[in-house]
């Protein structure tokens, strides 16, 4: 109780919701879970070519975290592909059914960006960015009223569109 009680104290001091929400995911057979308590940094779809073949589809959905916000369990298999920028970026997916779970990039190694779609409910979460948008092809419709970029935006947490 002390522990809520504390909670809710920062919360007023911070204008930030008294208990942070937990949000839970997974892969598609359910050998990897994984929780995130607090709020994205930032929701962003991807049109880059290495997202396209991740996905299968026209663009992955991401919602970067914090990493100290975010508890993952089993063991998804990891693959690193090399950034045009330099950056080393690593795709987490489940070894069993392929689903692809997570990205980290040596550029920001507190943060880690998770597939929006692997999410038990991702109806909570709003793109707010579409990146690498000279990639998109004419049969991938995203949201036209966002913020795009043509390729990886420099921003970080504290500048983010
Ligand atoms: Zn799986
Ligand atoms: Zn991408």
């Amino acid at each position: 109780m002390k522990h809520i009680y504390e909670q809710k104290l920062v919360g007023l001091w911070l204008d930030k919701p008294a208990v942070e929400k937990i949000h839970q995911g997974g892969c598609c057979c359910g050998s990897i879970r994984y929780q995130v308590t607090g709020e994205p940094v930032i929701v962003a779809h991807c049109h880059c070519q290495d997202c396209q073949r991740i996905s299968g589809a026209g663009h992955t959905t991401g919602a970067m975290f914090n990493i100290a916000d975010v508890e993952i369990s089993g063991e998804p298999g990891e693959y690193v592909l090399e950034a045009n920028n330099g950056n080393q970026v690593t795709k987490g997916f489940c070894r069993n059914c392929g689903s692809p779970i997570f990205g980290r990039n040596s550029g920001s190694v507190e943060h880690i960006t998770l597939s929006l779609g692997t999410f038990d409910d991702s109806s909570y979460f709003d793109p707010e960015v579409v990146i690498f948008s000279r990639n998109k092809k004419h049969w991938d419709i995203t949201d036209d009223s966002l913020p795009g970029f043509d390729t990886q935006p420099d921003w970080k947490p504290d500048n983010k569109p």
